[in-house]
């Protein structure tokens, strides 16, 4: 028998709905439908250049941050090039490498997590076109810290791009954070990539946007698709703007339930690292198949990698909850396994 899912923590989205402000934007926007979008999505862009404080021509905005990549990779990659990543990763590099003729350059995670930044530069070397850096990291939630970005910017050579995804990077709180815009000025080949998929609840409109030099910025702009941000996301980013505190209010709760739940999942005899994303990454030496089991059989969806861990988004409190009671029997050494064949 199916076991039915209570608890969605398998693709790190906020647990909140939009809130009454989005939604009323929303329903205005849809009112609205027989009208066409923008062409290329202008308003917007100088929305969120204002937003971030930078020029709008250093704004490039996508359907999601995974369609800036995509338009990314489009404008600069040729067939043959490579582009490199720490594996594992978002499943979506693979692919969207692929799907523009490159070859896909995995790297493997250090052993706690982190990405292997010297491994990554040792593999760029003439046909490498883009490398991709995710801080924090999905699905470990490790942190590339200020320092060690600058130094890995200043050894990418020249011809490869880096494509800094920071979807996450609401949620860190790190005092070694980079400052990554501040990094534009002086790096015409870097690209950060930002979302409001995440922290700010949208993941179903598909806005994300890329901060880069405005040369860069204007050859992604160029794989646009025309009319391709839809009007009612484009409604529902610009509330989420104005209702930029009360969302960074929603940010820090979920920050701190990720906090309460590592210090939980410890107390369990679980040993998970800190995080610096809204999900938490259990892998060796807990036992990640009797972990995912019983979160199954308790009915929580969690992103399992056999072999390699489990991610756990941070969701509500009771969903948290959830997850605790879920992972106690296992974190004192419980059969799950036993557990399962009693409920069926
Ligand atoms: N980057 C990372 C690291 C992600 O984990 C995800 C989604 N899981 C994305 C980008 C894509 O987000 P979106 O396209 O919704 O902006």
């Amino acid at each position: 028998m199916d076991i039915p899912v209570l608890h969605r923590l398998a693709l790190n989205e906020s647990p909140y709905p939009p809130l009454p402000s989005v939604r009323k934007a929303m329903r205005r926007a849809v009112a609205q439908a027989n009208r066409y979008p923008q062409f290329h999505p202008d308003l917007l862009t100088e929305r969120i250049a204002d937003w971030c404080g930078v020029a709008p021509d250093r704004v490039a905005v996508g359907s999601g941050s995974v369609g800036v990549a995509l338009q990314l990779l489009q404008a600069v990659v040729r067939r043959g090039d490579t582009v490199a990543y720490a594996w594992r990763t978002f499943d979506a590099y693979p692919l969207l490498t692929t799907m523009v003729g490159a070859q896909p350059v995995p790297v493997p995670l250090l052993p706690d997590g982190r990405q292997d930044l010297a491994a990554l530069l040792a593999v760029l070397d003439g046909r490498a076109r883009v490398v991709v850096l995710c801080n924090p990291h999905n699905p470990t939630g490790s942190l590339i810290t200020a320092d060690a970005l600058s130094a890995f910017l200043r050894q990418v050579p020249e011809h490869v791009t880096v494509l800094l995804d920071e979807a996450y990077i609401e949620f860190a709180r790190d005092t070694d954070l980079p400052d990554s815009p501040a990094l534009l000025g002086a790096q015409p080949n870097l690209l950060v990539l930002r979302t409001f998929s995440k922290a700010y609840g949208l993941a179903a409109l598909r806005v994300g946007y890329g901060l880069g030099s405005p040369d860069l910025v204007a050859r992604i702009r160029r794989q646009q698709l025309p009319f391709g941000i839809n009007a009612v996301a484009t409604a529902a980013v610009e509330a989420s703007l104005r209702a930029d505190d009360e969302l960074r209010r929603r940010v820090d709760t979920v920050v701190a339930e990720r906090e309460r739940l590592r210090c939980e999942l410890l107390g369990l005899g679980l040993h998970i690292r800190p995080s610096h994303a809204n999900s938490l990454w259990l892998t060796a030496p807990d036992p990640i198949e009797a972990c995912a089991a019983a979160l199954t059989a308790d009915g929580v969806a969690a992103r399992y990698y056999p072999g390699e861990g489990i991610r756990l988004t941070v969701g509500s409190r009771a969903a948290n909850d959830a997850v605790l009671a879920a992972l106690a029997g296992v974190g004192r050494g419980a059969n799950p396994v036993r557990r399962l064949a009693a409920r069926s």
